[in-house]
């Protein structure tokens, strides 16, 4: 029997509960937003599919950390931007100059990825929930419980916090930062505190600062009425914030916390552990015009969250070879990262990657090859072909392994064969015929050499040799086929009657 996939199983588990579901995700925009943080989203999204589809509602909340600080000045920033550590992301300028705030320059490509991705979000910006007072209620509970946070924090975690702790942090009025004041008391209207600029000043309960991040956490779910999130497996860690949190919303802000989803992390091969404060990073969006978003979607989705994930784009061919098997035995996995409306045809990919390089991406030339091979082009395989062909040629370029790359030779020059090679040649092109299939032709390599007594490695050599001018190449049935038997006979006999 086939196992039911994760997100199924986390589906039934929160149909249990209700039918109904608000799904939260967080991501903090302070820089290139990665195919690691599009674990969140995926996982979110194949949980919120799962129950709509056993007949429940769910939707997907993502929420912006716009208003966390800078925590320092990352790689890829200007020396000027020092000024800036400790502001929240949405008070500080746009490096680039062409969004309205910092956090806006890293957060609208990533959202362009989400609709790519087929993710429908309710986008929060934490700044602006703070800003319109939403937050107003889960501050005056948090300042005045103080100490039954600072208990239970402690009890959870271990750690001693200081006697002048509060759970809030007041965004200074003087420096701008949201990072170095303290809270030294507070009333009804203001918040009062100092900040390490030597400003003493007060802070409104909207938008005058933000609470700690895991008071924050809790005052969220009930905020946005969270009922399931996923998040990294920092976070799930035993005295972790996902456990203060279970407290914390049970027993300062009286609410159930949300069913958790540990996820571990993605290792991108190359470029290690993904982290986007670590410099090295391949934006999500940047992976969109490589790979088609079912695959990308595909990559996280048939693992289950808490299996790490080692990704090597290089080795996407075997990948997509899994996927497309699982079209056709409507494997739940692929079900879940199909996107819209696709449709695909029955031409593998493999096989576009190596239709396009011989067609140089000609796409009527592409249709001809297809066509040439057995391929019944309809309507169907003409969209599905244009839409993938691009990838192919994308994927080709910035990930393909060295291996699967090739161009035809315009000519080769007969005096490099050897005389067994011109005889292989020769008695093949004479035994080719139009009516061969791809494992006919592959056949009659064996065929042809055994006859010569060659050894049959010598005799697809001797075939790439003639075609490529270098001694590896693609499946040679198949690429025989694609490039057309007339074309293949003209060129070996060529080479092999000098
Ligand atoms: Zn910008
Ligand atoms: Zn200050």
């Amino acid at each position: 029997m086939e196992e039911i996939h994760w997100a199924d199983v986390i589906a039934e588990d929160l149909l249990k509960k209700s039918k109904k579901h608000r799904i939260a995700t967080g991501i903090t925009p302070s820089g290139h937003i990665h195919l690691g943080n599009l674990r969140e989203m995926l996982t979110a999204d194949a949980v919120r599919r799962a129950v709509i589809d056993k007949g429940g509602e769910a939707e997907l909340i993502y929420i912006a950390d716009t208003f966390d600080p800078l925590r320092k000045r990352y790689p890829f920033l200007p020396e000027e931007y020092e000024k800036y550590v400790g502001m929240p992301l949405s008070e500080i300028p746009d490096p680039e100059g062409c969004h309205k705030n910092y956090a806006d320059h890293f957060l609208e490509p990533f959202l362009e990825s989400l609709e790519i991705l087929g993710i429908p979000v309710k986008v929060e910006k934490a700044d602006e929930m703070y800003k319109e007072g939403r937050y107003e209620e889960a501050i005056r509970t948090a300042l005045k419980r103080r100490d039954d946070i600072a208990r239970i924090i402690e009890e959870v975690t271990g750690r001693k916090l200081e006697e002048d702790w509060y759970p809030f942090m007041p965004l200074c009025e003087e420096c701008g930062r949201i990072n170095s004041a303290k809270v030294t008391g507070f009333d009804d209207k203001w918040i009062y505190y100092r900040c390490s600029c030597g400003h003493e000043g007060k802070a409104s309960y909207r938008g005058g600062g933000k609470l700690t991040w895991r008071v924050d956490w809790a005052a969220r779910w009930k905020i946005l009425g969270i009922t399931c999130e996923p998040f990294g497996k920092d976070h799930a860690a035993a005295g972790g914030s996902y456990d203060t949190g279970k407290r914390l919303a049970r027993e300062i802000f009286g609410i159930e916390p949300p069913y958790p989803i540990p996820y571990e992390w993605i290792n991108l091969k190359g470029v290690g552990a993904m982290s986007s404060s670590k410099g090295i990073v391949i934006p999500v969006r940047e992976f969109l015009d490589v790979l088609p978003p079912e695959i990308v979607r595909y990559i996280i989705i048939r693992v289950k969250p808490k299996k790490h994930i080692d990704f090597d784009p290089a080795n996407l061919l075997e990948l997509v070879d899994e996927f497309e098997e699982g079209i056709k035995k409507k494997d739940r996995a692929v079900e879940l990262s199909l996107v819209g409306d696709v449709e695909y045809s029955d031409i593998p990919f493999r096989h576009l990657v190596v239709v396009g390089q011989i067609a140089k991406w000609d796409l009527s030339k592409v249709f001809e090859i297809l066509e040439r091979t057995g391929y019944k082009i309809d309507e169907k395989a003409r969209r599905d072909v244009e839409r993938r062909i691009k990838y192919a040629k994308n994927w080709l370029e910035k990930f393909a392994p060295k291996r699967l790359k090739f161009e035809i030779a315009e000519s080769v020059d007969p005096s490099t064969f050897s005389e067994d090679e011109k005889r292989f040649l020769r008695t093949f092109a004479e035994r080719l015929s139009d009516d061969m299939k791809p494992e006919d032709i592959h056949n009659l390599v064996y065929q042809v050499a055994n006859e010569l007594g060659l050894k049959p490695a010598k005799g697809f050599q001797a075939i790439y040799k003639a075609i490529l001018g270098k001694n590896y190449g693609p499946r040679a049935g198949y690429f025989i086929k694609m490039l057309g038997i007339e074309w293949v006979k003209n060129r070996f006999m060529q080479i092999s009657c000098e």
